[in-house]
């Protein structure tokens, strides 16, 4: 990942969402993107030229454009209608970004529009974002590298954050492994990172 000074930063032209550029480069802030918090805090899978990543819960795609800044293709999914808008229109001047309105619940309705990615990243802050996760593994290839952006409060906002947590973790290992978590303060409050890779 790229850094100038202590700042994350991606090597896209042009502003996105009025985010600043310095040196020719976007500069992309942990306090708006989990993604950025997570390697701001030193976690986080390397984002190489050559990857393709599915994505989950784009939004309006401000993640997203830092993302298709480093790698191959991004697919991004997204099933409300207004930030797809928004994501449309980011989509439209790059060419790496392949928008797909879908539920997430619903691989089977993307499937036709996808190949095999080395990163599935996933932000959809939904009660069952294990489970969602775990139907999207099948466009991983083996050995790589799931993200799951965890709001515990989605899942369960009366349980201790750290049962929460433990029992997302219990739900990956089933085929996955856990190769680092971490709870993304200051940055991004009941939010915990889960990175794991997809046993061979
Ligand atoms: N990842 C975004 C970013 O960093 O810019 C922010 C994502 S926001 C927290 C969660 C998004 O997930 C919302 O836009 C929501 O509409 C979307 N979402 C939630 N459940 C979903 C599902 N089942 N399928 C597709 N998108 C979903």
């Amino acid at each position: 990942m790229i850094r100038l000074g202590n700042m994350l930063v991606s090597p896209g032209e042009g502003g996105v969402y009025g985010e600043r550029t310095l040196d020719g480069y976007r500069v992309w802030d942990p306090y708006r993107s989990k993604l950025a918090a997570l390697y701001t805090l030193g976690g986080g899978v390397e984002l190489t030229p050559e990857m393709r990543v599915l994505y989950l819960g784009a939004a309006n795609g401000t993640t997203v454009s830092h993302v298709a800044d480093y790698v191959e293709t991004v697919y991004a999914v997204e099933f409300a209608p207004r930030p797809m808008q928004d994501l449309l229109e980011v989509a439209r001047r790059r060419k790496n970004i392949v928008s797909i309105m879908a539920d997430a619940n619903r691989p089977d309705e993307y499937a036709p529009f996808m190949e095999a990615v080395d990163l599935l990243y996933q932000d959809v802050a939904q009660p069952n974002q294990v489970e969602i996760a775990m139907k999207n593994i099948v466009f991983l290839k083996p050995g790589g590298h799931l993200i799951l952006m965890l709001k515990t409060r989605s899942v369960d906002v009366r349980q201790d954050p750290a049962e929460v947590l433990a029992g997302a973790r219990a739900g990956l290992e089933q085929r996955l492994n856990i190769a680092d978590v971490r709870w993304l303060e200051p940055y991004h409050h009941d939010h915990a990172a889960i990175v794991c890779t997809l046993r061979e």
